[in-house]
């Protein structure tokens, strides 16, 4: 009898009816023989309602409020689904991510998995149930819940598969799989069979939506398998393991973009030591991630400093970077946040040149000015202006034939 754990997605129980269509696939996995545990995502788009919500009833919500309202949504979805199984007969039992054992620090809104305390989950198992665990929330040391970021849910169950020993976690949503782009995007994208953790955990964390990017990173930890498949057909889906096939790797695998960047740029900073550090750190510190950076040649030992954020995190980074800024002599600070980035990804491109190149010429060929580059030993990335962004991914999903994909 194998353990698997299956996580469906918002759009695929955002109502009565896809939870009832939830709960058959769930039943169909169980009457084959499997111990189940599921993970559900808030119906919808409960969360996005749940934080507007929030912010019409204040300005600043509190971080320990904010995070248990938004726990709300998955824990909806959980019961219903449940509630759903025992209508098909099957016996199903809700937690909550705290009773299921996920044990996170305290960062609200963006906690990181501890420890999964896997013996509520296993007791529940034992006897029968199919346990369906509320998705991305855990709770911390002070007994507080936390959330664990958007699209964390994806992390729940990946979390849950490694804890339980789960022969492989099965991602459902509203797409067939793994596409070379996003397939809303670009329709002639092609689904991947299969795809590496490295690769894939580059096109996450650069905007690939369709798997949060720390799922990615602990099935690759724990080595386990994760299928992202869709919750309404039987489309054999996108297998995501260590070993991806010699053809795949020898490639670009797929394109990713983010249509959601900010650009910080300090003009007249000293260059010595010392002052890159202190810019950084607390930006560091407040959990802000930064990404590209860009620092000029020095004229007279002055120099400008360059570096993206996401644009949600431009407000806190810009209220931290100002008065650093100021105090190391920097002239002023200046801010772009109408970018976007889209990054080439493959494993293939780490020996071979050309690829840079082929990226830079077909952006050029469309008319797309490039602001700033970064790379990874397999990923490209450029950022350009947010409204050019889906002739970006179009004009490189064709230089890069993705298209003949199989
Ligand atoms: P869920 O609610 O099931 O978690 P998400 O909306 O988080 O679903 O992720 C699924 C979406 O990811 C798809 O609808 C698709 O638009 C988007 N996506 C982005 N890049 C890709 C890609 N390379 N392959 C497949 N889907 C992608
Ligand atoms: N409901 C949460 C969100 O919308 C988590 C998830 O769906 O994975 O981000
Ligand atoms: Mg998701």
């Amino acid at each position: 009898m194998a353990l698997i754990v299956q996580k469906y997605g918002g759009s695929s129980v955002a109502d009565a009816e896809k939870i009832k269509n939830v709960a058959r696939r769930v039943a169909k996995a169980k009457d084959e023989g499997n111990q189940v545990v599921v993970v559900v995502s808030a119906m919808g788009h409960t969360t996005d309602n749940l934080i507007r919500l929030a912010y019409q009833i204040s300005e600043q919500p509190g971080d320990r409020e904010f995070d248990i309202l938004l726990s709300t949504g998955e824990v909806v979805s959980s019961t219903l689904l449940a509630m759903a199984l025992g209508n098909l007969g099957h016996k199903a039992v809700s937690l909550t991510g705290a009773q299921a054992g996920i044990h996170t620090d305290s960062s609200y809104s963006q906690a990181r998995i501890l420890r999964v305390d896997t013996k509520r989950v296993v007791s529940e198992l034992k006897r029968g149930n199919i346990v369906i665990v509320a998705g991305f929330q855990g709770v911390s040391g002070k007994r507080d819940i936390t959330t664990l970021g958007r699209g964390g849910s994806d992390t729940t169950a990946v979390a849950l598969a490694a804890s339980l020993g789960a022969e492989i976690c099965q991602i459902y949503t509203d797409v067939e799989g793994i596409y070379t782009a996003d397939p809303h995007l670009i329709p002639e994208a092609k689904k991947l069979q299969e795809i590496g953790y490295e690769e894939m955990l580059e096109l996450a964390t650069y905007g690939a939506k369709v798997i949060h990017n720390r799922a990615v990173e602990l099935g690759w930890l724990y080595n386990v398998p994760i299928l992202v498949a869709s919750s309404f057909s039987d489309s054999p889906g996108t297998i995501i393991r260590k070993e991806a096939s010699m053809e795949v790797r020898n490639k670009v695998s797929g394109i990713a973009h983010d249509a959601s960047v900010a650009k910080i740029t300090i003009i007249g900073v000293p260059d010595h030591p010392g002052v890159a550090a202190a810019i950084f750190e607390p930006l560091a510190r407040a959990n802000i991630s930064i990404d590209t950076i860009v620092q000029n040649i020095s004229i007279n030992n002055i120099t400008d400093l360059t570096f993206t954020v996401a644009r949600s995190d431009l407000l806190k980074a810009m209220s931290m970077v100002e008065p650093v800024a100021k105090s190391v002599g920097g002239r002023e600070c200046v801010t772009d946040s109408t970018l976007a980035k889209v990054s080439i990804v493959g494993t293939g491109m780490l020996n071979t040149p050309g690829y840079a190149a082929r990226m830079f010429r077909a952006l050029y060929q469309h008319g797309i000015n490039i602001q700033l580059i970064a790379t990874s030993e397999i990923r490209i990335t450029c950022i350009i202006s947010e409204d050019r962004v889906k002739d970006a991914v179009r004009a490189l999903h064709q230089a890069f034939e993705l298209e003949k994909e199989t």
